[in-house]
């Protein structure tokens, strides 16, 4: 079987891609599939065509679950899965299979998508919000003790990183309840410990695959009570019973997240990659504060590993208003790509995922730095 190492590595030719999402994939993944493309293994087939109930299909989701199970240490009593319909599906999903009898669940809301997972809850219980940022703009994690949790609340539900606002906890939140998180923008950028969590789920095409794919990580005991009127295809029970099959699942995209597990194995795992991710994000918030005419506004101990905005000074922006274009433009010539915010925030982001490679951080913080000095 040949392995993600093998492929010669030629990244002279492309330029680096800060995409939000779907973002970068590492390279030595993308050749990967390049030449697995037209002939899995000798079947003669593309993963693409293949039957999913097939025997070569089984032996890649499983390989996939099994090295996934080994980067995050999944205890056993953990079922994971591997589903369609994104986060936002697993926005409804996740009440409908949790809220088991209860009438309410807490949200904690540090930014944009929080928020959305608020707003959906609210259509199956009464969805509680804990705490909001949005008074402080979302710059920061609202302090514990200023959280009003509720009695009787059927979970937790908060976001570990923001990947518009660039807001990340520093720290697990304590509730007594069982806890969820939305790990789609930094899952598999450092260890977690699995254990503190009734479910973890995460689309995949932030940081590990294409579009399409969406992992939940269940324990075993909150099974077996979805509302009745649950789809069967957002039903835990149901597709933990099928190994994530009762419909055709996204293959290619288990495909491809089961190649990415593989590159981070190769690369010594997570705690290595934390230590990357670490270094990346150090150079880049490095040269953002010292710099004059730009800034991050993010609380320093809420930074995100994985996605950075980053604003124009605003007396700077009020008198060359022409400069976050110039600024995007010279960027995309110098082959730095997708650095414009969200366009609920504006300013600019560069997302930093796994794939992004230290070369690459080091390219945009020397542009950074180099554009700053050229403003007058
Ligand atoms: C992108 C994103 C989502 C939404 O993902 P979809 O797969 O488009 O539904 C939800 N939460 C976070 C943290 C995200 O980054």
């Amino acid at each position: 079987m040949s392995t993600v190492s093998e492929v010669t590595k030629d990244t002279k030719h492309r330029p680096y891609n800060f995409s939000a999402g779907p973002g970068a994939l590492p390279e030595a993944v993308l050749l990967e599939a390049q030449s697995e493309m037209l002939d899995w293994h000798g079947t003669g087939l593309s993963v693409m065509e293949m039957s999913h109930r097939s025997k070569d299909f089984a032996q890649i989701a499983e390989e996939a679950e099994a090295d996934l199970r080994e980067l995050l240490n999944v205890p056993a009593q953990y079922k994971v899965l591997f589903l369609q319909g994104g986060a936002s599906g697993q926005f409804a999903a996740i009440p409908m299979n949790l809220l088991a009898g209860k009438d309410r669940a807490d949200y904690l809301v540090t930014g944009f998508w929080s928020q959305k997972a608020y707003e959906e809850a609210q259509k199956y219980c009464k969805a509680n919000l804990v705490a909001s940022g949005q008074s402080g703009h979302f710059q920061s994690v609202p302090e514990p003790d200023s959280w009003r949790l509720s009695k009787g609340a059927a979970y937790f539900h908060y976001t570990d990183n923001e990947t518009i606002h660039g807001v990340e906890f520093p720290f697990v939140p304590e509730v007594t309840c069982p806890l969820v998180v939305d790990l789609s923008s930094n899952i598999l950028a450092k260890p977690i410990d699995v254990s503190r969590y009734a479910l973890i789920y995460a689309g995949a095409q932030k940081n590990f695959g294409p579009a399409g794919l969406t992992l939940v990580i269940v324990h075993e005991d909150y099974l077996g009570r979805a509302l009745p009127n649950t789809p069967s295809i957002f039903d835990y029970t149901a597709q933990a019973a099928n190994d994530s099959m009762v419909n055709t699942p996204p293959t290619y995209g288990w495909y491809i997240a089961g190649l990415t597990f593989k590159w981070l194995k190769k690369l010594g795992g997570l705690k290595e990659m934390e230590k990357l991710n670490i270094a990346k994000a150090k150079i880049l918030y490095d040269a953002i504060d010292g710099t004059r005419h730009f800034e991050n506004r993010v609380a320093k101990e809420c930074r995100s590993l994985m996605n950075v905005p980053f604003f124009i000074k605003t007396e700077v922006l009020e008198k060359q208003p022409e400069l976050e274009k110039r600024f995007l433009d010279e960027a995309k010539k110098a082959r730095l790509l997708t650095l414009a915010g969200h366009r609920s925030v504006g300013g600019m982001r560069a997302s930093i995922y796994n794939a992004m490679t230290r070369e690459g951080v080091q390219a945009l913080a020397d542009f950074i730095l180099q554009f700053d000095e050229s403003i007058k």
